[in-house]
């Protein structure tokens, strides 16, 4: 199944919420607003108004943290029925028709609801077999960055095969790492 501009939208705003820090409400609607698909219901939110915005950070933001660990550390099974629940409560699709040039061309359209709607999608994404996106989802491995990434090293929709898996977030932090273990080799061997 092609990976679509939209879903890859999504997927990257969902990272980019797991990654940030929170520190208010509009913060996190934003990144929502701006990825979430059309006619999504991202507004209103449903729970949070106002100085609830801490509910982002204490629920929202743990959970799905929790879920892209457990997809990295490829215990998926163990979240999956979580999951489930929170993907069938707020994720809908519908099929939509256009006509071009006198042809029909059909497609689906997803509607998410608030906040848990949004990184659910992302998630249902990344772990649908059919996708085959799953082990394209890292956390950088440099000590002091931790960041979530997708690797994008290749062209949406081709598979993937055999591909050595990137541990790092981005060619930046592969150099600086590897700068790291040769000072660190380079030391010991001239002590
Ligand atoms: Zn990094």
């Amino acid at each position: 199944m092609r990976l679509r501009t939209t879903d890859l939208r999504v997927i990257r705003g969902v990272l980019d919420f797991a990654n940030v820090e929170v520190t208010h409400a509009g913060q996190v609607e934003e990144l929502c607003e701006g990825t979430a698909p059309a006619d999504s219901l991202a507004r209103p939110f449903l729970i949070l108004e106002g100085s609830d915005w801490h509910a982002y950070k204490k629920n929202d933001q743990p959970e799905a943290r929790s879920w892209l660990d457990a997809i990295i550390a490829g215990e998926l099974k163990a979240v999956l029925p979580v999951i489930q629940k929170r993907f069938n409560d707020t994720v809908t699709a519908r099929w939509r028709m256009t006509v071009s040039m006198g042809q029909p061309n059909f497609d689906f359209d997803y509607t998410v609801q608030g906040i848990q709607g949004w990184y659910s999608l992302a998630i249902g994404l990344l772990i649908d077999p059919e996708r085959d996106l799953i082990h394209r989802i890292g956390k950088c491995h440099l000590e002091d960055c931790g960041k979530y990434f997708f690797d994008d090293r290749e062209k949406a929709g081709v598979k993937n095969k055999g591909r050595r898996k990137t541990k790092f977030c981005s060619p930046e932090h592969a150099n600086v790492d590897k700068v790291r273990r040769f000072r660190a080799k380079h030391s010991k061997k001239h002590k």
